[in-house]
């Protein structure tokens, strides 16, 4: 029988989320149904509200989700009922062309739930990254459900879902950050933090926080940060050379989405140094640099997209260094909030106040 459940639906541009009924059918072959019970407030969340993603309105909001395996549709092999899972946006599908050149993690097709939610009156929704796990339940492709080790509380890990694992693979994967290497990290928000978390743990000699709030830069330094900069009076290209004899840092991850911190975060690279862009522009935003600073300083210039992960390999990873105290999820936890607290719990976000708000369910 389908399900009737409350979940945060954003219904049109810049408007308020609001608590609606939402119809979550039966999983049909391939589909899970997932009680969720936990789900991270995230950036991309308020830019779906916002229209900044696209304008399928209505969306159903949330995708940073941990939660239990309810039903399960036929053909579904790699989960059961009440398995403990994690929601994936990207589940790679095996065939499209660039799974069938071994690159998974860049899958151009990757799988959904075929079937719609709905609202009472049969509207469909569309949910944000494909999960909308603002709810008490929801449908997902059976892919998008990664099985992880129950011993890690939803809360903590739900966020492995999008921005730690964001975060941490735009440090350890697109920047390729090892031992010995000196890192940068500009905006020290929930994904900056975690990719300053994981430069910590593949062993960065120097890790170099940059942001224009103390709040922010005294929770990197909680994750690992060796050096901080408030770039709102200082040049972080002047400040990070200072700190790298001169040099520049041998990574830099920009985590904010902006065309100055583009820049910012070009120019304080060393010589053949890499930039991992993980902050999401908006489509306005235009980059002006000089050819030549870009032939002449070389290295690599890199988007990062979900920080290159495999989540049916990489998720339970972050869970054992969460598990074994390497990584601290838990510091990732603000506050812990109610369903209909989402809107309030946006506006805490876009004024710095957490690093991660969490609904529970
Ligand atoms: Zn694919
Ligand atoms: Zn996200």
């Amino acid at each position: 029988m389908p399900a009737t459940v409350n979940g945060i639906v954003a219904s049109a541009k810049g408007e308020p989320v609001s608590l609606r009924q939402v119809t979550v059918p039966d999983p049909g072959p391939g589909e899970v149904v997932v009680a969720v019970q936990a789900c991270g407030v995230c950036h991309t969340d308020l830019h779906y509200r916002d229209g900044a993603i696209n304008d399928d309105f209505p969306f159903l909001l949330g995708h940073e989700a941990a939660g239990l395996v309810d039903t399960v549709g036929d053909g579904v092999t790699n989960v059961a009922p009440g398995d403990y899972v994690i929601l994936a946006w990207r589940a790679p599908c095996g065939v499209c062309r660039s799974c069938r050149r071994g690159r998974p993690w860049y899958c151009f097709d990757s799988a959904n739930a075929a079937q719609p939610m709905t609202l009472d009156d049969g509207t469909k929704l569309s949910p944000a990254l494909g999960i909308g796990a603002f709810a008490e339940k929801t449908l997902v492709a059976a892919g998008q459900a990664v099985k992880i080790d129950p011993a890690a509380r939803p809360e903590a890990a739900g966020l492995i879902g999008c921005g730690i694992m964001a975060g941490f693979g735009a440090a350890v994967k697109n920047g390729g950050v090892g031992r010995g290497d000196s890192v940068a990290v500009i905006g020290c928000g929930g994904v900056g933090n975690a990719a300053i978390a994981a430069s910590s743990v593949a062993g960065a000699r120097m890790i170099i926080a940059v942001d224009i709030d103390d709040r922010k830069l005294d929770w990197a330094k909680g994750f690992g940060a060796t050096h901080i900069v408030n770039s709102s009076g200082t040049d972080p290209v002047e400040a990070i050379r200072a700190l790298t004899d001169g040099n520049g840092a041998d990574v830099v991850i920009e985590a904010v989405g902006r065309p100055e911190t583009y820049r910012q975060a070009f120019f304080a690279r060393d010589l053949a140094g890499t930039l991992v862009q993980v902050g999401v522009p908006d489509p306005s935003m235009k980059i002006e640099l000089d050819l030549i600073e870009v032939f002449g300083r070389g290295g690599a210039l890199k988007s990062s997209w979900y920080g290159d992960c495999l989540p049916t390999r990489d998720f339970p990873m972050l869970i054992d260094l969460y598990l074994t105290g390497r990584l601290d999820l838990d510091g990732f936890v603000s506050e812990t909030i109610g369903l209909d607290q989402v809107e309030e719990a946006f506006a805490r976000m876009e004024r710095g106040e957490v690093l991660r708000s969490v609904v529970v369910i």
